[in-house]
């Protein structure tokens, strides 16, 4: 069974769960903040079967009945909240799979534990009648809220909470997970770990979908003659964005990827370091063509760009504007 030791590059987290089981002094609501695909899950629940373990360590035994029944995802007393909207938890998943529930003492073990997946997107009012449990929690509760955008928490429940904020993990950390553990390595863990954002979890995923890929071709292909790009052709990229929204952070990143690499073919000729090697015919004729300055301000662009899209601006305005910096910066001989 998976234990602290497992969890990667998140040392102050993995101390803060042995400190609180060796002191004895386990808060009652915590925080895990980090983007999606950060192990918050994988690492709720490794602190949950710790606690729950009957042997009482500083790591699941693997042998008790508790562990056996947390390894198989059937504890009774660790609660995974779901909801049934994809978009929100409204008020009624709080009322009866929180409040309702955890007045009923636990089944099995000392504590009763839950753990509430996307608890950032928790309407207004569910985090206000979520607060007055976590005002009053029985003295065996636990819940772990898991939060990808904290900005959307109410301070109230903020305060309540103790936040464990986690960390990117360093590329090579990253990159000796992959090997050791995927069998990853080589072109693909570049890839990977290039556009992980310090996200393990996200790391192993862009190595295993070809989904990414594909985006990876389509938004090259474009970048690579931004300058013929048509009016009409430059609508339908846009519109493919906008309705596929979710996307819109992965073609900044792999814009930036782009920009990133004509600059350095531009500063150091070589195309050894680059990160799109199949297309170094065309980073080489960019970066002749461009001047530093114009790299500097499509690259600042696509940074305001990720402003933009976090302060919920419109997907298709932010890449129209986007796109228009691009093809006015790729300046012809
Ligand atoms: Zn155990």
């Amino acid at each position: 069974m998976d234990s602290f030791e497992d969890i990667i590059g998140q040392d102050e987290i993995s101390d803060y769960f042995r400190r609180t089981i060796s002191r004895g002094k386990v808060s009652h609501a915590l925080i895990l903040n980090g983007e999606k695909h950060t192990g918050k899950e994988y690492m709720a629940k490794i602190y949950a079967s710790t606690l729950q373990c009957e042997k009482g360590g500083l790591k699941p035994c693997g042998e008790c009945h508790s562990c056996m029944m947390a390894a198989s995802g059937n504890h009774p007393d660790i609660i995974t909240v779901t909801h049934e909207n994809q978009r929100s938890i409204g008020v009624d998943d709080i009322r009866q799979k929180i409040n309702d529930d955890i007045i009923l003492k636990p089944y099995y073990s000392a504590r009763k534990i839950y753990i509430v997946p996307e608890a950032s997107i928790m309407t207004e009012e569910a985090q206000n009648a979520l607060l007055k449990t976590l005002e009053e929690p029985p003295a065996y509760a636990l819940m772990i809220l898991l939060v990808d955008n904290k900005e959307r928490m109410l301070p109230t429940i903020l305060s309540r909470c103790v936040t464990l904020n986690i960390r990117p993990v360093d590329s090579e950390r990253i990159r000796a997970y992959l090997k050791a553990k995927k069998s990853i390595w080589g072109r693909d863990a570049d890839v990977a770990v290039a556009f992980a954002r310090g996200s393990i979890g996200r790391a192993e995923m862009l190595a295993s979908s070809g989904d990414y890929i594909a985006l990876m071709n389509s938004v090259t292909e474009l970048l690579s003659h931004i300058r013929e790009m048509g009016i009409s052709e430059e609508l339908d990229f846009i519109k493919k964005i906008a309705d596929n929204k979710d996307t819109a952070f992965d073609h900044l990143d792999i814009m930036e990827a782009w920009y990133r690499d004509i600059l350095v073919y531009k500063s150091t000729g070589k195309p050894g370091m680059l990160m799109f090697l199949n297309e170094q015919t065309q980073i080489a004729s960019a970066a002749k063509r461009a001047a530093y300055i114009d790299i500097s301000a499509v690259l600042d662009e696509i940074e305001s760009a990720r402003d933009k899209l976090n302060a919920n601006v419109n997907v298709a305005l932010v890449f129209e504007l986007l796109l228009d910096t691009m093809k006015e910066r790729a300046v012809s001989e």
